[in-house]
This record gives structure tokens, C-alpha cells and sequence, in this order.
């Protein structure tokens, strides 16, 4: 269920070596679209036969002195909490320091699974220096190099031990997550939907609790609704607001099947939530827009087509996403909200029979077909939709390797003007016949 590791350990130790190297990052950067920064530090990885997400917590650590270790050991506890596993980085090169000795200790008091690795054992003569680490008292050690993937593999296939592969319950509830940064209006949306006031403080070094599951069923909508406003936590150290919010976040998301991603309407679409949204859509989950505080917006006739268009250029290229004006405080277009998550929930589990499927799409393609590639062309034969989570669909051809991603884009324009997918990313491959 959960499916979320937190690298920690202090600084210089390698986290964000490790982290590039499981979510490829540096890749994904190059390949961004926009203008828009990315700082990212929380991706999706993959190993074996499973995905989860990767979040480096010393991304949020801010610089100066005084709350630096506060901090630290603070992200320490809160990704203890959160996360389905924990990997302990330490340094070789180093030996353990006192600032390794205080995470261990919070680390040792901890329930969740957590996998000590050495890093920077870039050779056979420094996996005996890396012995001292059994002296954290955390159990077994891994050696690693995070510089050249040397002993990851025997790390990470502990590790997914813990984390599941993607199974479809039969006959579950659909489960939607409203999510955003904070102060965009999440709880005030949720004490709107469930017609009263929750909102429950607790200390951050408490008692455990799990992200809060509503159940909804009124109106004629049957749900849960994942809650990652509600429970908020005092943090001690102001920096680390947004690392919660953030680790919150993507374990939402994790769990859901539609994402509601709130923004603040004065705000508008912010890098963080452009980062959420590609989290969201690499994860294959429903998602809708809702723009809230409309209230707070001067508009005329053409402000929400034009904010509308603003929010699908930072989106590009995945643009097929519902976006609801809500104001909550107003009581606008709450409702409309819900049904736009079911809509995207029945779009994200719909299948669309084969006949039907290839007589649409097969003229289509007849029509304008791939482009002849060395003189070969390229004909797709047939068409279905495979059994999964999320949209799929398979296309055999007889050359599929030259079916270049432009005529992807092309073909899945059509599917979605077809069969309507809106809010859903949508997969296609294609195979050889
Ligand atoms: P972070 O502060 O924990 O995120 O650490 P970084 O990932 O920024 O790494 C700190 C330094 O250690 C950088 O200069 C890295 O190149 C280096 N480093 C990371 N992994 C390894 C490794 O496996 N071997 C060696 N020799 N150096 C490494
Ligand atoms: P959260 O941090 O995302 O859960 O945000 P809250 O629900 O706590 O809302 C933050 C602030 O925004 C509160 O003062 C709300 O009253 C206010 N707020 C929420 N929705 C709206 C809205 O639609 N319009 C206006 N003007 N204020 C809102």
C-alpha cells in the first residue's frame, strides 16, 4: 500500500548520487519540456517487477547552521512515519560521525523497515572499513557505490520486499486523494464535502497515524477520500513544512486512483505543483485540476479560458485534464468537483471493447498512416485494450520499431477524441504481428 523509500542520512554522504541513480533523474531533467525549475527530489524508481516512489529528504534541509542537525533529525522522524522503508546512507570514507550516531538512535526506536548502506565502497579493500557500521546497531550493512551502482541491486532487492506490486482489488471503492500545497483550501474542501470541522493537531514526535480515509457516500457518490490536511502536525522546524507536506503528498498519491490537485487561484500553477502533477502522471493516476478561491480572482468573460490556457502550456504535453473554478468558501462548484473525479475514476477504469476500438481507429490510421520509413511501410493490423489498472492499449504492426513518438501523439490525439480519457494518462505500445 505503501509504496514510498526515504533516503536520509546527513549531508555529503551520497543521498542524491543514490537517488539520481534510482529514479534517473538527471535523464528526466534533460528531457523536461518547460522553462519551469525542477528541483526535484522525490521520483519514481523501478526494480525488478516493481515501481515506488523515491523521496531524498535532505533536498529540504535548509543552509544555515542553527536549524540544520534540528532539522534533520526532524525529517528523520517524519520520514519514519511516512514512508513504507527507510534507507540509512552513511559515508565509508568518513566512519561514523555524531550527527550518524543521533539519526541511529531515532532510527533504532523505529517500527518501519530500515536497511543501513555504506556508500562510496567503490572497491573490495573498503568493504572492511565498512564493518565499523554494525557498531549503529541497526542490523545488517550494505555496501554500496552510488557513483557506479556497484551492491544496489542486493539493496533494493531487500528493500521492495516491502512494497507490493500493483493488484487489483475487486470490487474496491474508488479512492481519491485532494491534494496541494499548503493553504490552497484542502481541509476547507473536505470539512465542505463532509459537512463538518476536522482538523486535529498533534505533536510531530507522537503517536503514529495513518494518512486519514473518509468514507463518502452521499448524493449518489461512493468514495474514499484520502485526507492529507487534516492531521497537521506541528513541525519544530519552519523548513521542514514542506518537506511533510511533501512526503504526505506522494504517499497520497501512492494510494489513490484520481489525484485532486488544489491551487490557489491568486497563485496560480507553481513549480511544486507542476512536480506533483508529473509525479502524478508518471504514476498513471486520474487526475483533475481544481482552481480554488475564484472568489479571490477579478474576472470578465474570458479570465478562466485564458487561465485555463496558462495552466495546460506549463502541462504539456499531457493537457486532457478536467479543471473545476471552485470557491469553497462560497460553497461553488464543491460538488462539481466530486464528479469530476468520478468521471476521471470511470474514464481511468473503462474498457473499450475491440471491435469497437479498431473500426474507429483502424480508418483512422488507414487515413493518415505512419510515415514510410527507408521505403518501408508500416501497417497497423489490429488493436485492443490490455487488462490493466490504467488505459493501455496494443497496436500490432508489422514494424513497430518505426513508429516514431510524433505519430504516437497522433494516435493517442485520436483515441482520446474518440473514447474520451480525459484526466487519465493513457499508455500504448506496439508489438509486432
Ligand atoms: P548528499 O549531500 O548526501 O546528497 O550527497 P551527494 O550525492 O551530493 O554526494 C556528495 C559527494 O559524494 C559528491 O561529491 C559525490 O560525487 C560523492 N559520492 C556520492 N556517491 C559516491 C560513491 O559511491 N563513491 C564516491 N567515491 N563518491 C561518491
Ligand atoms: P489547506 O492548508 O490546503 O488545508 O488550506 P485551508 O483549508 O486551511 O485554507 C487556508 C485558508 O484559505 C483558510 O483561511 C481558508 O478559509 C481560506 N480559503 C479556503 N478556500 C477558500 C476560497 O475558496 N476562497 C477564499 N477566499 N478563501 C479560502
Amino acid at each position: 500500500m505503501n509504496n514510498v523509500l526515504a533516503i536520509v542520512g546527513r549531508p555529503n554522504v551520497g543521498k542524491s548520487t543514490f537517488y539520481n541513480r534510482l529514479t534517473e533523474s538527471r535523464k528526466a531533467i534533460v528531457d523536461d519540456f518547460s522553462g519551469v525549475t525542477r528541483d526535484r527530489h522525490y521520483g519514481i524508481a523501478e526494480w525488478t517487477d516493481k515501481s515506488f516512489t523515491v523521496i531524498d529528504t535532505g533536498g529540504y534541509v535548509a543552509n544555515s547552521e542553527d536549524v540544520f542537525e534540528a532539522a534533520i533529525r526532524e525529517q528523520v522522524h517524519i520520514a519514519i512515519e511516512e514512508a513504507g522503508a527507510v534507507v540509512f546512507l552513511v559515508d565509508v570514507t568518513t566512519g561514523i560521525t555524531d550527527l550518524d550516531a543521533a539519526i541511529a538512535q531515532i532510527l533504532r526506536k523505529s517500527k518501519k523497515p530500515v536497511y543501513v548502506a555504506v556508500n562510496k565502497v567503490d572497491n573490495f579493500q573498503l568493504q572492511s572499513d565498512a564493518t565499523e557500521f554494525y557498531g549503529l546497531g541497526l542490523g545488517e550493512i550494505y555496501c554500496i557505490s552510488s557513483m557506479s551502482g556497484s551492491g544496489t541491486g542486493e539493496l533494493l532487492d531487500e528493500v521492495i520486499k516491502n512494497f507490493d506490486t500493483e493488484a487489483e482489488e475487486e470490487n474496491k471503492l474508488p479512492v481519491y486523494a485532494i491534494v496541494g500545497r499548503p493553504n490552497v483550501g484542502k481541509s476547507s474542501m473536505i470539512n465542505a464535502l463532509i459537512g463538518q470541522e476536522r482538523n486535529i493537531v498533534t505533536d510531530i514526535a507522537g503517536t503514529t497515524r495513518d494518512a486519514i480515509r473518509i468514507h463518502y457516500n452521499q448524493f449518489g457518490h461512493e468514495f474514499m477520500l484520502i485526507d492529507t490536511a487534516g492531521l497537521r502536525k506541528k513541525t519544530k522546524v519552519r523548513e521542514n513544512i514542506e518537506f511533510y507536506s511533501v512526503m504526505r503528498t506522494i504517499k497520497a498519491l501512492e494510494e489513490a486512483d484520481v489525484v485532486i490537485l488544489m491551487l490557489d487561484a491568486v497563485e496560480g500553477l507553481e513549480s511544486q505543483d507542476v512536480n506533483i502533477f508529473s509525479l502524478a502522471e508518471k504514476n498513471k493516476k486520474g487526475i483533475v485540476i481544481v482552481v480554488n478561491k475564484w472568489d479571490l480572482v477579478e474576472k470578465d468573460h474570458k479570465t478562466a479560458t485564458e487561465f485555463i490556457d496558462k495552466i495546460k502550456e506549463k502541462l504539456a504535453p499531457f493537457t486532457d485534464v478536467p479543471i473545476v473554478f471552485t470557491s469553497v468558501t462560497e460553497k461553488q462548484r464543491i460538488f462539481k468537483t466530486i464528479e469530476a473525479a468520478a468521471k476521471v475514476y470511470a474514464n481511468k477504469t473503462k474498457k473499450i471493447q475491440t471491435s469497437k476500438l479498431n473500426d474507429v481507429l483502424l480508418p483512422l490510421i488507414e487515413k493518415t498512416p505512419p510515415p514510410a520509413i527507408k521505403g518501408k511501410h508500416i501497417k497497423i493490423k489490429y488493436i485492443t485494450q490490455i487488462n490493466a489498472s490504467s488505459p493501455m492499449f496494443a497496436f500490432f504492426c508489422n514494424l513497430p520499431q518505426y513508429i516514431k513518438d510524433p505519430y504516437k501523439r497522433f494516435i493517442e490525439n485520436k483515441l482520446r477524441e474518440n473514447f474520451d480519457f480525459e484526466g487519465v494518462p493513457v499508455q500504448l505500445f506496439f508489438r509486432q504481428k
